[in-house]
């Protein structure tokens, strides 16, 4: 079953060099890793964003809706 959270996008900067990553609610989910686009390095992002910051764009979707 398709998850409607899952094309919610947040951004996270990569604890290596700080680039600025962008990143689908999916991906945090899953806790996928992604690779830095700025340094190469392999992150795993639910490590990296506040789970208050992920909270809070689910309610501004809920919002909408
Ligand atoms: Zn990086």
């Amino acid at each position: 079953m398709a998850n409607e959270l899952d094309d919610i996008r947040a951004q996270a900067n990569c604890p290596a060099c700080g680039f600025v990553l962008n990143l689908t609610y999916k991906t945090l989910r899953l806790r996928r890793t992604v690779e830095c686009q700025g340094c190469g390095e392999t992150i795993r992002p639910i490590d990296e964003t506040p789970i208050g910051k992920v909270q809070a764009l689910i309610d501004d979707v809920n919002k909408a809706a």
